[in-house]
């Protein structure tokens, strides 16, 4: 495993049967091997400065059906909410006091959320805050609304891809969903000049290490800003409540690996990895990690948005949630920048 560490460190690339080999071996003197290159390589680019995301949860309406999601359309033991625009200014208000200057408006696909209201929001965000990154998470929508929300003042967008592969795509999603649609949007974010994040659930149900191989050869062919990866936890009311949910190991392995084979990407210590593990965003920091992404939505929707069983950070203000980060990641060994915290590609 060594001489394969070694060859992704340097080249940025492994083959198939070399990837498969390192995805699936759990040999605890490879990963700390890994570990130890990933971090070398998030330094070298980044020192050891984490960006901190402020995450707004806009709405927990959805019109889709995705099979692993809590707030899925069939869910109808699922608590809704939307924000109004006053709300969200409000949050935005809230974390650039506390120093955010990144706020990533993130939702289910709710159709009151029109390009209109949409627009207006950004618009404000971009003239009171002009420091400051906007990024968005609204799911699939129309070329021209991509368009007008960037031409609004939005710089960025987070739309994982899920599943490169057609068959795992049609087990984790209705028919009514594809990937080449999905795909489809991110290519068309790109084209508008959006810097673009796409990723993929750790241990979704059915997942082979084919489909993980799948995963990151389309990321080599996307190359996005920004990669979100975060171990698949199964929510109570969904088709998928009885699944196992994806590990640490498996996600930590696949987080030095996209740190080896992205050395400039920009990659989140998801909230999922802190959900598994109580010190998994400080490991996924010291295994290439440099960004985390903490709450900002006002306290009393957090639980609602409810996208998988005991997500952490619900009963929190925004402001215990970045000082409790702030501890974590000075303790882990890091830094919080307090800057848009750009790719450096
Ligand atoms: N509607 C937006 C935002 C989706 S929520 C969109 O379509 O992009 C953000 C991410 O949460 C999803 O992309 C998915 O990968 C992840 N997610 C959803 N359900 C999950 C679960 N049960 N376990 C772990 N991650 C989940």
């Amino acid at each position: 495993m060594t001489g394969i560490i070694e060859k992704l460190y340097r080249t940025a690339d492994l083959s198939d049967a070399e990837l498969r080999a390192l995805i699936e071996s759990d040999d605890a003197e490879a990963a700390e091997l890994l570990r130890g290159r990933a971090d070398e390589v998030r330094q070298r680019h980044y020192g050891k400065k984490v960006f901190l995301r402020g995450l707004i949860e806009v709405s927990s309406y959805c019109k889709n059906d995705c099979l692993y999601c809590g707030i899925r359309r069939s869910n109808k033991d699922a608590d809704r909410y939307r924000l109004t625009r006053e709300q969200i200014m409000l949050c935005a208000e809230s974390g650039y006091e506390l120093g955010f200057r990144t706020f990533v408006m993130q939702g289910g696909e709710d159709s009151t959320f029109t390009d209109e209201f949409m627009c207006g929001v950004i618009a404000e965000l971009r003239g009171k805050y002009p420091d400051c990154a906007i990024t968005l998470s609204l799911g699939e929508r129309s070329f021209d609304s991509y368009r007008r929300m960037k031409e609004a003042g939005a710089d960025r967008y987070l739309l994982r891809h899920e599943a490169a592969s057609e068959e795992l795509y049609a087990k984790l999603h209705p028919s009514e969903l594809s990937l080449a649609h999905r795909k489809q949007c991110l290519y068309d974010l790109r084209s508008l000049g959006y810097q673009v994040g796409a990723g993929f659930m750790v241990g979704a149900p059915y997942q082979t290490t084919s489909d993980i191989i799948a995963d990151l050869r389309f990321l080599q062919e996307l190359k996005p800003q920004m990669i979100g990866i975060g171990p698949f936890i199964p929510h109570h009311s969904t088709p998928f409540a009885d699944e196992k949910g994806g590990t640490l190991g498996l996600t930590l392995r696949l987080l030095g690996i996209l740190r080896l084979m992205f050395p400039k990407v920009l990659l989140p210590a998801t909230t999922a990895l802190g959900t598994i593990a109580p010190n998994g965003r400080e490991l996924g920091l010291q295994t290439g990690c440099n960004v985390v992404m903490p709450n900002l939505s006002p306290v009393n929707v957090r639980k609602k948005y409810d996208l998988y069983d005991n997500k952490i950070c619900t009963g929190e203000e925004a402001a215990e949630c970045r000082a409790c980060l702030q501890r974590r990641i000075e303790a882990a060994g890091y830094e919080v920048a307090v800057e848009r915290g750009d790719c450096v590609i």
